[in-house]
């Protein structure tokens, strides 16, 4: 080799070993997100997690004042905003998404997560509590994807639709027809999107939980004193006696949901659309109600 060329080969060496130690951008950099559900448990936790990965975040719920406190959290006006919209109400979510676009220019990544637990007994259920459930959690993330997908398509960058749903939606457990129906609506719609949307490069994906307790306002509101019930254990000890169900004797966090969210839209899973992945631990794959 001649004196030239091993110079090269040397500056080289030593501009790739630069590039390796200098700090890459956050896989969720520039990307904007919108998040159902988001001023507590498990939507709190997607959106925590997708601010730390790099994007901006509008904390959407209900509950505003709960979704202002997270969007302080986050770092405020320039990282995360919070908006106060009922996910039955179609006009509160188009304000919604336009509030978003107004603060970061628009959104390419949504999180259906706003969910509340009306499970009953078959017999206990009235029509009020399916209705409710119904337009709570099915009707609820169609009309925020349909939202989603109006905007992502006029933006014409693609995007990720994420739906929360549940082991639920898969598998049958007692006293829990309204909200499992529901959740096995909503899961089909990450397929029926999917296969509308794929030819604009909009992904679309489920996570199935299982047994969130620590964090969870559903939980806290009842389903955890009907679950303790269901199950003969003490409430206090339900997070253990779901953990211990599971094939890895884990319990399931609301960061566990958080991170499949991330996996899904952070970047390397560009060809997985229409897929759920279960975040349980275990027992949907092993057929433990
Ligand atoms: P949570 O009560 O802590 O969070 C639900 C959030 O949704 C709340 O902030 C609530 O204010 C908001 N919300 C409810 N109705 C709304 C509406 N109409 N419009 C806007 N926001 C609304 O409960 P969580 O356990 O964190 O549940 C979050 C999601 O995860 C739900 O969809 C739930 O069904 C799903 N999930 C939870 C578990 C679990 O084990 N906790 C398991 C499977 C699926």
């Amino acid at each position: 080799i001649e004196e030239s060329e091993k110079f090269r080969i040397e500056y080289w060496e030593l501009e790739e070993a630069k590039l390796r130690r200098m700090p890459r951008p956050k896989p969720l950099a520039g990307r904007i997100a919108l998040v159902t559900g988001a001023a507590s448990g498990i939507g709190r936790a997607i959106a925590r997690r997708l601010s730390a990965e790099g994007a901006c975040v509008v904390v959407a719920d209900r509950n505003g004042a709960d979704a202002a406190a997270v969007a302080e959290e986050l770092g405020g006006p320039d990282q995360a905003v919070a908006v106060t919209v009922d996910v039955t109400d179609e006009e509160q979510i188009e304000t919604a998404f336009a509030a978003a676009s107004l603060a970061f220019g628009g959104v390419d990544l949504v999180v259906n997560n706003a969910g509340i637990s009306l499970s009953k007994p078959l017999l206990e259920t009235t029509a009020a509590d399916w209705d409710l459930q119904h337009d709570i959690m099915a009707r609820g993330s169609f009309l925020v994807s349909r939202e989603a997908a109006r905007l992502m398509r006029t933006q014409a960058l693609g995007g990720d639709i994420v739906h929360i749903a549940s082991k639920n939606a898969v598998f049958a457990g007692p006293n829990n027809i309204a909200y499992a129906a529901t959740k096995a609506d909503q899961a089909h719609q990450v397929r029926l999107l999917a296969a509308e949307l794929g030819e604009y490069g909009i992904r679309v994906n489920g996570v199935n939980p299982d047994g969130v307790v620590r964090g969870s306002g559903i939980f806290a509101s009842g389903w955890g004193a009907q679950r303790a019930a269901v199950y003969g254990v003490e409430e206090e000890k339900l997070g253990e006696f779901y953990a211990q169900r599971t094939l890895l004797k884990r319990e399931v966090l609301p960061e566990h949901v958080a991170a499949a969210v991330f996996a899904l839209t952070g970047g390397d899973l560009t060809h997985t659309t229409g897929l759920h992945v279960p975040v349980d631990a275990g027992v949907a794959a092993a057929f433990l109600r």
